[in-house]
């Protein structure tokens, strides 16, 4: 595939620093070749040229170029003989939460994860509660609830998944991934797809980030809990609930789009700026919390993204605030919106 420059800088597998960023793409021959030697290992898990609406909550986005779902360890080690051997883009892919893909596509190899992936021990005697990457965050707090484990309520109101939440450090309602998670099993998919334990320290957490890279695909964590009676644990969750109903608008959306600036929030930014509503196509900045941008029903990512810009833009001219997208922005290449992750995921 086209070659790439991409040294590999001391540190945990696949940050940041594994491949330089800009857009690669596979031709449609590398993605049937490539297609084909995963099919022959793990069979109708792999599919060419699915839509990326139904996978990602905006529902907008072109073809992804080969989807694999990995269910078991071995199937992560079967992709990353695949990986060494074709050397595409990569993209992991939880809930699509936090995910804008273009209208062109991703012309890669994407990932998602189920199966095993998808399982819950919240039973443990140490108070640990493990999770696959795979496991929806709601999901997650309320077996976690259930079972008189508190700590985790915050997840209830984050529709990603426990990989998709370490590798954003997602958090909400004072919490944060960083702040309850005891350690994260990553595989490497260009060093062999077999996992390591890493602790929030060596993930780099920071505020809506890590130092996971494309390759990096969080297998499953490891996040430490408080005891609970379970109707406590139920009605803070109830409240959670209750207070994104009232505050965040529902549809198509990916939750916050820029990060709030230091010291500021993003949303009372755009809000004093009159943006409320601006439309571009099927986008607009939702009425209800400026910091979230809606998609009609026939919106396209192009859309999205005009959006992205205008808002941008007007806080820009009016504040002088360069609001940096939190939204992570696939296939859209070197002219995307600064921020994005290119072709490359
Ligand atoms: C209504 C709404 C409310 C939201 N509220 C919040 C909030 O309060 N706080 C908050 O932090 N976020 C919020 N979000 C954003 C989003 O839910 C989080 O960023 C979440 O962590 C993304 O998880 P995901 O599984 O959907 O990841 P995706 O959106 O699929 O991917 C996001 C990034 O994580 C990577 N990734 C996904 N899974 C894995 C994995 N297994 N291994 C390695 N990398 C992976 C992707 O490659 C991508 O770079 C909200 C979104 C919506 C739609």
């Amino acid at each position: 595939m086209n070659g790439t420059d991409h040294r590999v800088e001391a540190g945990p597998p696949g940050t940041t620093a594994d491949r330089p960023p800009g857009a690669r793409t596979c031709s449609p021959g590398e993605l049937d070749a490539l297609a084909a030697e995963l099919a022959a290992s793990l069979g109708d898990r792999v599919r060419r040229a699915a839509p990326a609406g139904p996978l990602t909550t905006y529902r907008v986005g072109g073809p992804i170029g080969v989807l694999v779902r990995v269910g078991e360890p071995g199937h992560v080690e079967a992709l990353a003989d695949a990986v060494g051997h074709h050397d595409p883009p990569l993209l992991v892919i939880g809930r699509g939460s936090n995910l804008l893909v273009s209208d062109e596509g991703f012309a890669g190899l994407a990932v998602v994860l189920d199966g095993r992936f998808s399982e819950v021990d919240a039973g443990r005697d140490d108070g640990i509660v493990t999770a696959g990457g795979a496991v929806p965050l709601p999901m997650l707090a309320r077996r976690a609830a259930a079972a008189g484990r508190g700590g985790l309520e915050f997840y209830v109101g984050i529709p990603g998944t426990v990989g998709g939440a370490v590798r954003m450090n997602a958090g909400g309602h004072g919490r944060e991934t960083r702040e309850v998670l005891v350690r994260a099993w990553v595989a490497d998919l260009r060093s062999g797809g077999g996992a390591r334990p890493l602790d929030p320290a060596a993930l780099g957490l920071g505020y809506r980030s890590s130092i996971l890279g494309p390759s990096a695909i969080v297998l499953g964590a490891e996040l430490a809990t408080e005891p609970c009676r379970p109707d406590t644990c139920e009605a803070r969750l109830a409240e959670i609930v209750r207070w994104r109903r009232d505050h965040q608008p529902g549809g198509a959306n990916a939750g916050s789009v820029f990060r709030n600036p230091p010291g500021d929030s993003a949303g009372r930014l755009i809000d004093a700026c009159g943006l409320k509503g601006l439309r571009r196509g099927g986008a607009f900045v939702s009425p209800k919390h400026a910091n979230f941008i809606q998609a009609d029903d026939d919106a396209t990512a192009a859309d999205v993204v005009a959006v992205v810009r205008a808002v941008r833009a007007a806080v820009a001219d009016a504040t002088g605030v360069d609001l940096e997208p939190e939204l992570r922005l696939v296939g859209f290449g070197a002219d995307g919106v600064p921020g994005g992750e290119g072709a490359g995921g």
